[in-house]
């Protein structure tokens, strides 16, 4: 099998060699116009041989490292008293025993779950037109398509979460979820498995979708997507809330503070990124979009009662 990262095959024979090392010097020789990160991509491809082993080893490999690199900044941070003060729930700090629990059972799920279909992920990408050649689109396209994906997976987040919050939906799936009132990095994807794959539609399933619609998708898009996906699932398990989170910057943006109340009033705040879909539908959490809503109730039944005077 030969790599389809370079369409002219004189190249691609060229570039080949036995170790990562000299594949990565030839493409460097071979094709100085690349960027740099065009050029680690490309060399991947060409020494792995075999797209894929490659596509699917890659993705492995960056949801682990992303996952667990992006935790461990917030494991340390939970042993240390200097941080309380910006800690959601001051008094709820997960023990050691319990993050040592949640990491067994999500590298357990991690392996049996989603290996799978990240083995199975390269022929649907050739069949669904996601392409690993390089040069890569550029940054204008890329982000387009990046922000485009976390609009859609943040609206099929909120509507699938808020089912999940139903009867035995919650009682037999979304419950694991909530075993932590007071949630920590780790407990991002801490879930049922079918939590895991109806809610992770969301993040693989929309760029499908618009590739479906397009004929077009990069697959170095895709592993941004991802990436950032997953550092905004994490930091929104948090439990911190800094005076310089994104959210104080952004005020749509959700974090860290709007997950925290859904975990700990366990109803309302449904969306995963942005704060418009609880704000419209009026599912906000917390106690203080509770005496907004009984306010605006009051004022209604009021205006009611004169309607009828
Ligand atoms: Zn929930
Ligand atoms: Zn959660």
């Amino acid at each position: 099998m030969v790599s389809q990262v370079f369409t002219n095959s004189t190249i691609a024979a060229l570039i080949q060699s036995n170790t990562y090392k000299d594949t990565l010097q030839n493409v460097v020789k071979y094709q100085p116009h690349l960027n740099i990160m065009e050029k680690y991509w490309a060399a991947w491809y060409s020494y792995m041989n075999n797209d894929i082993l490659a596509t699917g080893l890659m993705f492995f490999l960056l949801h682990e490292f992303t996952y667990f690199a992006r935790c461990l900044p917030w494991f340390i941070i939970d042993q240390m008293p200097y941080f309380r003060r910006w800690k959601i729930q001051p008094t709820k700090i997960p023990s050691t025993k319990e993050q040592l629990y949640c990491l067994k059972s999500v590298l357990l799920s991690h392996f049996l779950v989603e290996a799978v279909p990240i083995w199975t992920f390269h022929p649907m990408c050739e069949k669904l037109g996601i392409t690993v050649q390089v040069p890569f689109p550029n940054w204008k396209t890329m982000t387009f398509e990046i922000g485009l994906f976390f609009i859609l997976e943040d609206m099929w987040h909120y509507w699938a979460h808020r089912l999940f919050h139903y009867g035995l939906f919650y009682k037999y799936i979304h419950k694991q979820h909530h075993r932590y009132a007071a949630p920590f990095g780790l407990s991002a994807e801490y879930a049922h498995p079918a939590e895991t794959l109806s809610l992770g539609f969301g993040t693989v399933g929309m760029p499908i979708l618009y590739v479906l619609y397009t004929g077009e998708l990069h697959l170095f898009t895709l592993c941004v997507w991802i990436v950032l996906r997953l550092f905004q699932a994490v930091d929104s398990h948090s439990g911190y809330d800094f005076p310089w989170s994104l959210n104080k910057f952004l005020p749509f943006w959700a974090g860290a503070e709007h997950h925290d109340l859904h975990h700990h009033y366990f109803i309302g705040n449904y969306a995963s990124s942005f704060r418009w879909w609880d704000y419209c539908l009026d599912t906000e959490a917390g106690p203080e979009a509770k005496l907004a809503r009984e306010e605006k109730m009051k004022l209604k039944a009021n205006k009611n009662a004169k309607k009828r005077v």
